[in-house]
């Protein structure tokens, strides 16, 4: 019937054609003739055009397997563009535990030892079962430099889990998983001092805290929400400390995190010459409030590449 209609279409609009040669009025006439010499056929093909408006929703609808699969290299979106506030839906309210014991944090999602620590490290005993966190499609199974031994699984909803440092990997990549299923055994490989896990959440390649959409304090296993809106602060390392556990203010909506990240405090970079008050004066605020916020004294050193907050 659809193709009855457009047969239909092609044809008014062919004879309209005829009748100008300006291409613009064309497309006025032929929509006038349409709708004023067949108008239950022009109803017709807005009800059909707007059947296919809704066919191209579903098709817009991003499947995250088929767009960047490389299961050569670790990161297959490097050269891809981004733009925040990031966007992840859940369709599961909880994730797998990646291991089968209590979680133990020993090293958060953060700045540490003047590096950024890109995920959160898990304690394990080497041997103990590693679990996908959700189902997914396995992408990654190699060794990558100080990840050691390393199986990336990516999720129907984009996000990607790193599982590294493993002793054991037992999933082959474009292997199908299941939530829960166990994809190698921890252990000590590559640049581990003991035995963890060392977990990455990625998605389009950007590392985000873990903790900002997962809660690991319990074994709930909780998925904050099932729509999550990131801004840059969540995957950035030096606005965290590897050491301490950061606030979560989550954000649901596209508004919340557009405010949120106007509501974000300056953060500025030392440079050679910089002193305190050079700083101070800069940006308006106090030498007081300057050392308050940073957890400084007016006598210590600023380091070039140092990061000051500078809004109060
Ligand atoms: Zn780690």
């Amino acid at each position: 019937m659809k193709s009855f209609y457009l047969f239909v279409f092609s044809l008014c609009s062919i004879c309209a054609y005829s009748q100008t040669q300006d291409s613009l009025e064309v497309k006025k006439e032929s929509k006038i003739t349409l709708e004023t010499a067949f108008p239950v056929i022009s109803l017709a093909l807005n009800a059909s055009l707007e059947e296919s408006k809704i066919s191209n929703d579903s098709i817009l609808t991003k499947d995250w397997i088929a767009e960047n699969w490389n299961t050569k290299v670790f990161n297959p979106y490097k050269n891809t563009r981004k733009s925040y506030p990031l966007h992840i839906t859940f369709d599961d309210s909880t994730y797998a535990s990646p291991i089968p014991r209590k979680k133990v944090i020993t090293s958060r999602y953060g700045w540490r030892n003047r590096r950024a620590h890109n995920g959160i490290d898990i304690d394990l005993i080497t041997g103990d079962k590693v679990m996908s966190m959700f189902d997914g499609v396995v992408r990654y199974v190699n060794r990558h430099s100080g990840h050691g031994k390393t199986v990336v699984v990516r999720h129907f909803n984009g996000l990607e889990t790193v599982y590294a440092h493993l002793s054991r990997q037992m999933v082959k990549v474009n292997d199908t998983v299941k939530k829960g299923q166990i994809i190698g055994k921890g252990g000590t490989t590559g640049n581990a001092r003991g035995s963890h896990l060392h977990l990455e959440i990625r998605f389009q390649g950007i590392p985000i805290h873990p903790e900002y959409i997962f809660d690991f304090s319990n074994e709930d296993n909780i998925v904050r929400a099932n729509s999550i809106w990131i801004n840059d602060k969540w995957t950035t390392a030096y606005r965290h400390n590897s050491k301490r556990k950061s606030k979560v203010d989550l954000c649901t909506t596209e508004e919340e995190a557009l405010q949120s990240k106007a509501n974000e405090k300056k953060v500025y970079t030392v440079r050679r010459g910089d002193t305190l008050s050079r700083i101070s004066s800069k940006y308006n605020i106090s030498i007081a409030s300057l050392c308050k916020e940073n957890s400084i004294r007016r006598t210590s050193t600023l380091r070039i590449g140092q990061k000051l907050v500078v809004t109060q």
